[in-house]
Parts: C-alpha cells; structure tokens; sequence
C-alpha cells in the first residue's frame, strides 16, 4: 500500500531533504518524519495524530537524516560545483519553512568555523581549488553578485543604500551584458575575487546590508528570497577560446503559510508575495520536467533573475528542509507535497 504511493523519480533536478535535528531545549519528542536508512532516499511521514491521511511515503534523490554533517551534505553537492567550471549553469536552492535548516545549510551556524561552514564557502573554495589545479590549461576569472529579493523588487545585497549600482568592468573583458551567461541583475554590482576569504568578506557586507530597513534581520531574511551569483569565467590557454559558467547559490524565503486572518498590511501582502514567487518557482521547475513547449519564468522576478540557469542544459539541485517537531506537521506535508511537484 505504502509503495504505491511512491512517486517515480525522474525530472529535470535532483531533490535532496534534509530533517533537522531537535534543537537544544525543545521536547525531544517523537520526529514526524522517519527515513529508511541514513543516506536512503525515502521518508515516511508518521500518522501520529493528524489521520490516515498523513501517512505518505516520499521519494527523493537522497535523505539526510539528523546526525549528517555538513562535510557530507557538501560531498553529494560537489560534482554540481566542478561543473560550473567545465561551463555549466547551476542553480542550488534551500527550501522549507522558517527554522527549518536553509540557511543552516547554505551559510552553515556561522562563519567562524570552517567544520560547520555552509554549501556556499564550500562550493567557493572549491572553485578556488579546482581552478589553481587547472592553471596549466585555463586561466579562470570568478566575479560574484549578492542580491535580495523581497516583495518582487530585486535589491543589491552588495551596496549599503540598497541602490542598484553597475561595477566597473573596465579590468576584465565582461562589457557586454549578453555574454554574461547567468547574470539577469546587471546593474547589480559584480565583483571579482581571487580568494575565499574575499568571498567571506563580501557575505560579511551582504549580510550587514540587509539588515538595512529591516526591524529585524530574523524577520526581513525569513521574508526576502537570496540570491548568491558566482559568475566563472575560463580562458583556455591554447586555444584562447572563453568558457564560462554561472552558479546560483538560492536561500528561498520561508514557505509558511499565513493565516489570512490574522496577517494584515505589509505582512499580508509579504506573505502573498512569497507564496506566489515560490509557486512560480515550482511551475518553472515542473513544465521544464514535463517538456513544456512554454515555462512559465515570467510570472516572478526569481526565476526571472535565474531564467537562464533553469531548464536547457542548466543542472538544479533543490535541499527540502523538514523541521521534525509535532507543531510542523502541517507545514511538513507541504513541503514534502512541494518537493514531490518538481521531481
Ligand atoms: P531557516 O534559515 O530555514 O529559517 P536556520 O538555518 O536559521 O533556519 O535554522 C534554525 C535553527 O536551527 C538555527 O538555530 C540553526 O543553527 C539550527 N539548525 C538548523 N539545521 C541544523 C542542523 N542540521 N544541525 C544543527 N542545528 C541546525
Ligand atoms: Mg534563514
């Protein structure tokens, strides 16, 4: 009964779900997710008290369960990240509700640590190491460009007056807008970087900037989707043809939903910009698994911004967050039920 329940796992990307552990201090009740094997692909969400009808098996390309670390969340991520180099388009999203684990995952705790860092300084350091290794055969150039989406109007992560500003190329060979594989946001700074730790000081301004404006960062980070753009681009030394690829590092904002009746005002209508963006998200995601003749990327400024690293020979990796506790049942199942849709 259970396996037939079972989706079929083909589609464009991968999905992979992460169950977060029990946080200090929380009753360490039963989880309402269980998972067949650590590093199986099937998550079984328990009746509990919720009815039959929330006993559902889900299928994914990998499930990890609480104890996996970031070490090992990163070594099933990194092939992704080595392609960016051979000139692949690559979009990583974080998706769940709020508390959930995204930006766990994506920045990781905090920055002070290299053990508990994020898929984002892992996959930037990686890109550092790979492209030294390749120096003999292909001179790389990386540029990076940190935006926010909130409330459908893109906003420069990289600047403290929220203005849009367009960095001064005049150093590389970028002039032209359409050979920017993968950057939508033009005017928004790009920068280039030779080293992780100018990545770990731009995050630093990111972070700072978008705070600005905001009564509190927890709140405005919850509501606003992130968007960390590494732009690569490779010379090859022989035959002096350009290589580039583009890689979208995509921290999504909360996939709560709200209650109509109790949000008002600037909550309401975060909420419904939220809701539509991220099922936007998933309309694109599903007509390109379905060979849409028409994908749908206008219909919100993220998979605008990320048009040209969805579908075609672009590769998309999606992390679902389940955050384990009772009070997250509902929200749990719609994000599972948000996962199945775009696999
Ligand atoms: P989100 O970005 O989805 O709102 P966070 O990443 O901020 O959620 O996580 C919420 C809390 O749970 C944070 O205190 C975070 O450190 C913790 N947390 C999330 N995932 C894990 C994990 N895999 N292991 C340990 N703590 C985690
Ligand atoms: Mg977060």
């Amino acid at each position: 009964l259970l396996y037939n329940q079972v989706q079929d796992l083909k589609g464009a990307i991968r999905v992979y779900c992460r169950v977060r552990p029990f946080l200090p201090g929380q009753s360490n009740g039963h989880s309402t997710v269980d998972y067949i094997g650590e590093n199986g692909d099937m998550m079984i969400v328990n009746p509990l008290k919720h009815g039959k009808d929330a006993r559902r098996v889900f299928s994914f390309n990998k499930v990890f369960g609480t104890s996996v670390t970031q070490e090992q969340i990163y070594a099933d991520t990194q092939p992704l990240i080595r392609s960016v180099l051979d000139g692949f388009n690559v979009c990583i999203f974080a998706y769940g509700q709020t508390g959930s684990g995204k930006t766990y995952t994506m920045s990781g705790p905090d920055l002070t640590t290299e053990e508990t860092w994020g898929v984002n300084y892992r996959a930037l350091r990686d890109l550092f190491h790979i492209s030294k290794e390749r120096a003999g055969s292909i001179k790389y150039e990386v540029f990076v460009q940190m935006i926010e989406i909130y409330n459908e109007q893109v906003r420069d992560l990289l600047v403290s007056d929220g203005s849009n500003r367009r960095y001064p190329l005049s150093s590389s060979n970028i002039r032209n807008n359409s050979q920017l594989n993968g950057i939508n946001v033009p005017d928004a700074f790009l920068v280039p970087v030779t080293c992780t730790q100018d990545v770990l000081d731009l995050m630093r301004t990111g972070q700072k900037n978008r705070a600005v404006g905001a009564t509190a960062l927890n709140e405005r980070s919850s509501r606003s989707h992130s968007v960390l753009t590494v732009h690569v681009r490779g010379r090859e030394l022989v035959s002096n043809s350009i290589l580039r690829g583009c890689l979208h590092l995509v921290d999504l904002a909360g996939s709560e939903r709200v209650d109509k009746s109790e949000a008002v005002g600037e909550r309401l209508k975060e909420a419904q910009h939220i809701n539509r963006s991220l099922s936007a998200l998933g309309d694109v995601i599903s007509a390109l698994a379905q060979k849409s003749p028409h994908i749908p990327y206008r219909n919100s400024k993220l998979t605008q911004v990320l048009q040209d690293s969805l579908g075609g020979h672009a590769k998309t990796l999606m992390f679902v967050h389940i955050n384990p506790e009772l009070n997250a049942i509902g929200e749990t199942i719609s994000t599972l039920k948000f996962a199945e849709r775009v696999s």
